[in-house]
């Protein structure tokens, strides 16, 4: 096994049988936006104001209770979140979304592209024991539409190539001053979907790569202020922590982040496709 497998295979039997050893405190990383996800795997809570709370991606169901306690320890009702944006359907995003909607009666957003071509399909079921089925979404995404909640205009995107319905997000944030800030977490980076193998396995076309490839330099173009990532280990996000005050978000504002990353995440995948 890869050494980058291994090391899945270790988070993933942390967080779905001693989650307490991801806990990781909540931290501000937006005007509007906090990091309530465990040292593995993100989840971000968006602050609508009158619109209520929403969530990107809610982790896996037994590491669940650490994003409640994040957004309890915030000062917010996590019962008071409306909607789930799903980046993908893999289970480490998607996996505590029963949970959720028992919590709260979110509204479950997720790509019909995921859903339809991906979900269902029992040959990648198959390669991928731990998928989760057990809801439906109550959304797709329209691309090209966004969504205006309080403060914040979320933009989902259509990024394939992690799965076929890898969704992610760009969200305006206004902060005291009135100034607009544009946020970004691209929904799905992992080179462990994106190997000769996994294709063999799956059925799914390796052209989905290539879209990944094209994608990261088309989003180059878009102006971030601030990035993070859909899982912290992806980028240097959880040392920039300012530790003496995690609700100030500026030590993540950096306009050349974003171009960066991309450009890594795309070397990374070609190689892990050995090309
Ligand atoms: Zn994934």
């Amino acid at each position: 096994m890869a050494e980058n497998e291994k090391k899945l295979s270790r988070s993933v039997d942390k967080a779905l049988n001693r989650p307490w050893e991801l806990v990781c405190e909540p931290v501000r990383v937006a005007p509007h936006i906090y990091y309530v996800g465990n040292t593995w795997v993100g989840a971000f809570l968006l602050d609508g104001g009158r619109d209520g709370l929403s969530i990107i991606d809610c982790t896996v169901a037994p590491a669940f209770y650490l994003v409640t306690e994040s957004i309890r320890k915030l000062g917010f009702d996590p019962s008071n979140i409306k909607n789930v944006f799903l980046s993908h359907s893999h289970f480490d995003h998607d996996g505590a979304v029963q949970q959720l909607k028992a919590l709260s009666g979110a509204t479950v957003w997720l790509s019909k592209e995921d859903d339809e071509g991906f979900r269902h399909n029992d040959a990648i079921l198959e390669s991928y024991r731990l998928a989760n089925l057990g809801y439906e979404p109550d959304r797709y995404y329209s691309w090209g539409e966004d969504i205006t909640l309080g403060k914040l205009t979320i933009r989902p995107v259509l990024t394939p190539g992690h799965t076929p319905g890898t969704t992610s997000f760009f969200i305006d944030d206004i902060d005291e001053s009135g100034r607009k800030l544009t946020w970004a977490m691209h929904g799905g980076v992992g080179e462990n979907t994106m190997t000769p193998d996994y294709f063999r396995s799956t059925g799914l076309p390796e052209s989905l790569i290539e879209t990944f490839i094209e994608d990261c330099e088309k989003l180059k173009s878009i102006h971030v202020d601030i990035c993070t990532p859909s899982h912290p280990g992806h980028s240097d996000m959880l040392s920039l922590i300012n530790e003496d005050d995690r609700l100030d978000y500026t030590p993540f504002m950096d306009e050349g982040k974003w171009a960066s990353f991309l450009d890594q995440r795309k070397a990374i995948a070609i190689k892990s496709m050995g090309w």
